[in-house]
């Protein structure tokens, strides 16, 4: 393909990407933002394939294999499991960065594929190899470090790995001692490979030592912040893109890595405010105890927990004039969201105000919940972020929590000392009733138990929460 008609459907790709981001701003142009993503990679998939000189039937055959399993990995997941399947899909970016890392460094001519070299003194040779190399090698650290920290993140969101954060002593000086060893082998690395085929040595144990600073940094990250931790891979991966783009001269790549590189940590910088979180101190680690954390106070401070029936609950929601939701991420294991439409139909039928409450990292995944009540088919205009109606709950007269746990946990506000003690939390306590949906007594992701399923004005609803709202629709309607 002529080079001018490349870059024109680079740059046709590049507007639909930024299209793309801006439709998937708001949840009334997602779908038409996903449309023109969709239609950006096509365009630059085909451009890139067309820019292919060489072993076609190897490329056909990898795009075959790596496009089956994408397609059956797609078909298969569940809901519940798409943060996992984000972390691993970021893990493929780290990995492909390393591997094209190795790949320019082991077979380049070690000049710039960006660089037009046919009349540059030897000075300008010079210096342009060692913008190379420095390309080389900061790509496959960040590489390096996206890919295990994103196995890692993996690991944890699917439960494989505990959420419990791996605190070991002196944990900064190591990670700063892993970042002074990855600029000292980086200058040995840039001064061995003025000699041809040099710098292999130090480009390996570099690697080795990105790939245990990724383990290490998202290991010592707490249940609680696993959601920056998210957002952060996401960001890592864009700029292990961007940094393959500069190794490879592609400026689709470049910009594109730039965009989500960008977008992402945006996107960390807005679940750190909604976790009240200084950035540094997320990666610092420690946060949420992970895995079933003790009751505060000892039990017998507790109280005792009221349980309520399909019937009672519908009852009280039928009494309401103000009925606030707020789903968590039982409702996705559920996949309770469709009956929890149709009870919204029927109270709104009966006249009763029915309003959503979304806390920021509700569910596993960002925008996790507003995915599931859009499928619904849930009306935009009654779902609200959790800062626009936290001051309404003493207004509110039922909060039905469905299969959420720490986004609504009172001791985040009340106990200094709780590990998700500065998180904001949905306050449904101060409305007049809270009715909470889950199966048993177990702690949410955090692991950190709730005073709030101990409360006077706390009704406990067990089950699970298709069921059990199935029954209350069945009540409200007969
Ligand atoms: P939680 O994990 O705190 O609680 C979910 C609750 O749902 C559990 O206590 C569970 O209780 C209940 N549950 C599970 N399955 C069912 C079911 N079938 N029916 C009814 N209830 C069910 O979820 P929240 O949404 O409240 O909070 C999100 C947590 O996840 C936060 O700690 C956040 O930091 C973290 N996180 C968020 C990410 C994001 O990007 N949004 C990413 C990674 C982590 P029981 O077992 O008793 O039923």
């Amino acid at each position: 393909m002529e080079p001018q008609l490349a870059n024109a459907a680079y740059l046709g790709s590049i507007i639909l990407f930024i299209l793309a981001l801006g439709g998937l701003s708001n949840q009334e142009t997602a779908r038409r933002g996903n449309f023109y993503g969709m239609l950006g990679m096509a365009i630059a998939l085909a451009a890139a394939i067309a820019g292919v000189t060489g072993n076609y039937a190897l490329l056909v055959g990898m795009l075959v294999v790596g496009g089956a399993v994408g397609f059956v990995l797609a078909r298969r997941v569940q809901m519940t499991q798409m943060p996992e399947l984000v972390a691993i899909l970021h893990s493929l970016v780290g990995m492909a960065a390393v591997l094209v890392g190795f790949a320019t460094f082991l077979g380049g001519d070690g000049e710039s594929a960006h660089g037009a070299h046919g009349n540059l003194s030897a000075a300008e040779k010079a210096a342009e190899k060692l913008i190379h190399d420095i390309e080389i090698y900061v790509g496959i650290l960040i590489g390096a470090v996206t890919f295990s920290g994103s196995v890692i993140a993996f690991g944890k969101l699917s439960g494989k790995i505990g959420g419990k954060p791996l605190t070991l002593p002196a944990r900064h000086w190591l990670n700063l001692g892993l970042l002074v060893l990855a600029v000292i082998f980086g200058v040995m690395f840039v001064e061995q490979a003025k000699a041809q085929g040099g710098g292999l040595m130090p480009l390996l144990v570099m690697t080795a030592i990105a790939l245990v600073f990724g383990i290490h940094m998202v290991m010592a990250i707490g249940g609680a912040d696993m959601p920056v931790v998210v957002s952060m891979l996401n960001s890592y991966s864009g700029w292990a893109a961007a940094a393959t783009g500069f190794m490879l001269g592609n400026s689709l790549l470049i910009v594109v890595g730039a965009l989500v590189g960008s977008s992402g940590a945006i996107l960390s910088y807005i679940m750190c405010q909604a976790m009240n979180r200084k950035f540094l101190s997320v990666i610092a680690g420690g946060f949420g105890s992970g895995g079933g954390g003790a009751p505060k106070g000892g039990e017998g401070e507790q109280g005792e927990v009221v349980s309520v029936n399909e019937e009672e609950t519908a009852g009280l929601l039928e009494a309401a004039k103000e009925v606030m939701i707020i789903p968590g991420y039982g409702m996705a294991v559920a996949q309770a969201q469709h009956t929890v439409n149709e009870i919204v139909k029927s109270l709104k039928a009966k006249g009763v105000k029915v309003r959503f409450g979304i806390h920021p990292v509700a569910g596993r995944m960002p925008g996790h919940m507003n995915v599931l009540l859009a499928e619904a088919k849930v009306p935009y205009d009654i779902v609200f972020e959790m800062e626009e109606i936290n001051e309404d709950f003493p207004d509110v007269d039922v909060s039905v929590v469905i299969g959420a746990n720490d986004i609504v946990n009172p001791s985040a506000l009340e106990e200094p000392d709780s590990p998700i003690a500065g998180m904001p939390v949905l306050e449904c306590w101060k409305g007049s009733t809270t009715i909470v949906l889950k199966r048993s007594m177990a702690t949410g992701y955090a692991g950190v138990e709730n005073p709030l399923f101990f409360k006077e004005n706390t009704r406990m609803l067990f089950g699970d929460a298709r069921e059990s709202l199935e029954g209350v629709l069945k009540s409200l309607d007969s």
